[in-house]
């Protein structure tokens, strides 16, 4: 088995009972697998017995939003008797999320862990990928075009280079990013998948930048309301308190982000190059590279519509957003669905207004 991972991934340490804001109390519903509800069942002493009361038919039990079996000091009791071994298989991945195409295992990380933020957005250097080769055998069945899936990787790197290519602004790149979601797509309709890495290159060449960035300016220097953007994020499952509230300022306060572009220009790259990376590939499901495209640039968008309004830093919004967004498939399909729609690509490009009097 191959296995993907961001560089920060060897990094990661839980932050356990120091942790600000812990998975463990965010009322997310813990299902517990069933070799570990097997161990759990079988458990003798204390543990044993605390562990089957916090058991339900589904999972674990939350008491007023926070697992049951939380000690007082933060920290789990399994993790303390057992070791993370003896974590169900939930807990033990959180907060990475692993996806599998055929022989290899992607690995992503979610922003909702302080942790997990903390390494992602606040680095300097741009965010790599690792490769490892593991013993662990494929046993999944592989039902991946070999093309389609290639191709992809090929438009994610491109994706991905753009969005670290630091001569240009933050508001340049997400802009030409967003532009090419209808290129990409062309690929994979007409299944020209081998045209891919060229698509994906010509997306640096500065030539063709300057000259895209001149057609997308009338476009920006309009500009747009947030409204839209808020009104489909209010037709998602709300899963937080703040985020409602959050949704409320962006929708009246009215405030330029140049200073924000400028001071988090770094998060605003992490922070898409995780959301390319994660959300790309999964182009190979339904076809839709475009709409996983858009997904990225959209939520960096909202990140910093939101920090701009709440004065919330990007990795706190960041994380409120992945947890709205990312830990519920149907909130990420009901984005993705909605985001097929005419007109969602200029939308976005047009709230990148041009700032060409700095780079980053
Ligand atoms: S949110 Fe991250 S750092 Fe905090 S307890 Fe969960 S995994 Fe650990």
């Amino acid at each position: 088995m191959r296995i993907v991972s961001p560089d920060f991934a060897k990094d990661f340490r839980c932050l356990a009972g120091e942790c600000p804001d812990s998975c463990c109390r965010q009322g997310w519903q813990i299902d517990v697998d069933p070799e570990h509800r097997e161990l759990y069942e079988s458990m003798s002493g204390a543990l044993g017995e605390r562990v089957r009361a916090a058991l339900t038919e589904s999972g674990l039990r939350m008491t007023d939003g926070v697992c049951a079996l939380l000690d007082e000091d933060g920290l789990c009791p399994i993790v303390k008797e057992l070791g993370e071994e003896g974590l169900c298989r939930i807990c033990r991945t959180h907060p990475r999320f692993l996806e599998q195409y055929g022989g290899v295992r992607e690995v992503h990380f979610s922003l909702s862990c302080p942790e997990a933020a903390r390494l992602a957005l606040m680095r300097e250097t741009p965010i790599s990928f690792c490769e490892e080769t593991t013993d662990e055998a494929v046993t999944e069945p592989n039902e991946l075009d070999p093309d389609e899936y290639t191709a992809l990787l090929a438009l994610r790197d491109g994706a991905i280079r753009l969005m670290q290519q630091r001569r240009q602004s933050i508001t340049d790149r997400l802009a030409l990013l967003i532009n090419a979601a209808e290129a990409f797509q062309r690929v994979l309709d007409r299944k020209r998948y081998g045209t891919a890495r060229f698509v994906a290159a010509r997306l640096r060449v500065e030539k063709i930048q300057r000259r895209t960035l001149r057609g997308l300016a009338r476009l920006r220097d309009e500009g747009t309301s947030f409204l839209p953007d808020v009104a489909l994020l209010r037709e998602l499952e709300t899963l937080t308190a703040e985020f409602p509230a959050a949704l409320h300022d962006a929708v009246f306060t009215a405030k330029s982000g140049a200073e924000f572009d400028r001071e988090n220009a770094l998060a605003m790259e992490h922070m898409t190059v995780l959301w390319l990376a994660h959300y790309m590939p999964k182009a190979v499901n339904d076809g839709r590279v475009d709409t996983k495209l858009l997904l990225a640039a959209f939520l960096t968008l909202c990140t910093r519509r939101l920090c701009v309004c709440t004065g919330r830093s990007p990795a706190h919004v960041a994380g409120l957003l992945a947890k709205e967004i990312e830990h519920s498939e149907e909130n990420v399909a009901h984005l993705c669905m909605a985001l097929e729609a005419e007109g969602w690509s200029a939308h976005l490009i047009a709230q990148l207004d041009r700032r060409d009097d700095y780079a980053d």
